[in-house]
């Protein structure tokens, strides 16, 4: 069985918040089409964390993984390749474990253990849910998207179609 995690507790607007402010801080609030893999780059570049980039077979499944406390990120190659030619897929991968970088470190993130844990566990202590929200809250800016249709989302911010439509779902709910 795959380790269950639980997460310090937020919530959808928290990590809003927190996207609009990485949005502000390099300066692209105004932006729709968020470069991911320039600022992903730029952020190592200042020493933030390591990355590395790792043959298909030595991640199997895995897209990506981030090791918080060695402020360290494995990408899968194919992924890294992908998102140079700038595949929603893979530009997703990149904000989700940017995510887990920032937020999973020391006793923010803990091994849930029994059944009972993993039951009681909610959605916003899952930091699966919690990165992929925060994928979706930094490409596609609430601010931005008012108004548009699901392929307007798409085609402007660069994302897939299941996230448009998510965002959309959530941002209609106010
Ligand atoms: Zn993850």
């Amino acid at each position: 069985m795959d380790k269950i995690y639980r997460a310090r507790p937020t919530s959808r607007l928290k990590i809003r918040s927190f996207a609009n402010q990485i949005r502000k801080i390099v300066g692209l609030e105004k932006s729709t089409d968020f470069p991911i893999l320039a600022v992903f780059e730029f952020l190592s570049a200042q020493g933030i964390f390591t990355f590395e980039i790792l043959p298909k077979e030595d991640m199997e499944n895995k897209c990506g993984e981030t090791f918080p406390e060695e402020r360290h990120i494995l990408i899968r190659e194919d992924i890294y390749e992908e998102a140079y030619k700038e595949i929603p897929f893979a530009r997703t991968t990149l904000a989700h474990e940017l995510y887990h970088l920032f937020f999973h470190g020391g006793e923010a993130i803990s091994l849930c253990r029994t059944d009972s844990e993993i039951k009681a566990r909610r959605a916003y202590e899952d930091p699966e849910w919690q990165a992929n929200c925060f994928a979706g809250e930094l490409l596609v800016p609430k601010d931005l998207v008012v108004g548009m249709s699901v392929e307007e989302v798409m085609k402007n911010c660069n994302v897939s179609v299941t996230m448009a439509k998510t965002q959309l779902e959530h941002y209609s709910r106010g």
